[in-house]
């Protein structure tokens, strides 16, 4: 018998942008499995793309969330209101638990934008909530999922693998499939992002038998090959960038137009076209990587400094 799971892909509409967050919804006998929630502001998106497909909100049984960001995981409480039962690493669990620290460190960066960009994020019951370790097996119905504790991106990060096919989350990389050359970015946040372990994450998955990576920014991708190979070549490309950079000390603001412009003229040399290029910033602006990469920098490489 061959494993063929009907994987449908919700796009969440993101700011009105097409292409920018995905959730992937799998019906099982008793309901539907969510890989990620999307955010608290795609709420209403989320029920009508249900709707649409003939499905309730209450039918969803099951969430597998990646990592706790925003884009993520935020409207996962909202989800398990309706009854569902949340899975996620368990250094995200207290997060769930307790969303406060998190929404005032977004608010943050964030401010005003707040709420428009990312709604309520509410919290996760304990009874509904599965914290997650390396290599955990998630049996729902007849299929059967596997966490794999994949840092880089963020140290409580998860890829889920369903037989051959992977949800990478954000270690996989933001890539839309937009005509135009094959063109992948990886989204380099602060405060954990990591190139050393973002390499060991992927050396990880190409060491499985995956044939489809399913990326929440944003969907399906069969070239596997390539898709690993483009991440590390895109972590050597932002590391080259970082240590002729960072050292010139720029204000954050002026850093981050230095690096938001590297980006473009990398996509652009590529071909990649206007369209294409503020999909990819909607779904992993590159003024946050550029933050990311600083943090980086002065939390592992120029250490004497601090
Ligand atoms: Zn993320």
């Amino acid at each position: 018998m061959t494993f063929s799971p009907e994987i449908i892909t919700l796009d969440l509409n993101f700011q009105n942008c097409k292409n920018a967050i995905a959730s992937y919804l799998i019906p099982y006998q008793d309901g539907i499995i969510l890989i990620e929630s999307g955010p608290g502001s795609t709420q209403m998106q989320l029920q009508k793309n249900l709707n649409t497909l003939g499905y309730d909100l209450q039918e969803i049984t099951h969430v597998l969330l990646t990592h706790i960001h925003l884009d993520h995981a935020g409207a996962a409480g909202w989800l398990s209101g309706h009854g569902a039962h949340i899975f996620v690493h368990e250094r995200g669990t207290p997060h769930l638990l307790d969303p406060s620290r998190l929404i005032a460190s977004a608010t943050r960066i964030y401010q005003d934008q707040m709420n428009i960009l990312w709604g309520d994020f509410l919290p996760v019951p304990k009874g509904q909530l599965t914290s997650l370790t390396d290599g955990d097996e998630i049996s729902i119905g007849s299929y059967n999922f596997r966490a794999l504790d994949t840092p880089g991106h963020a140290n409580h990060h998860m890829a889920y693998l369903l037989d051959d096919i992977c949800f990478s989350g954000d270690i996989g990389g933001v890539r839309i499939n937009e005509l135009g050359p094959r063109h992948l970015r990886v989204p380099m946040p602060p405060p954990e992002f990591h190139t050393l372990k973002w390499r060991k994450s992927i050396e990880r998955l190409k060491n499985e038998r995956i044939s489809k990576i399913a990326l929440t920014h944003f969907g399906f991708y069969d070239d596997v090959d390539w898709h690993l190979d483009a991440i590390l070549q895109e972590l050597d490309a932002a590391e080259e960038w970082m240590n002729k950079t960072i050292p010139l000390d720029l204000p954050a603001n002026e850093l981050r137009e230095v690096f938001v412009q590297w980006a473009r003229d990398r996509s652009i040399a590529l071909g990649v076209n206007e369209i294409t290029l503020d999909s990819f910033e909607n779904a992993n602006p590159s003024s946050m990587s550029a933050d990311g990469i600083k943090r980086y920098w002065e939390k592992y490489i120029n250490t004497d400094s601090h």
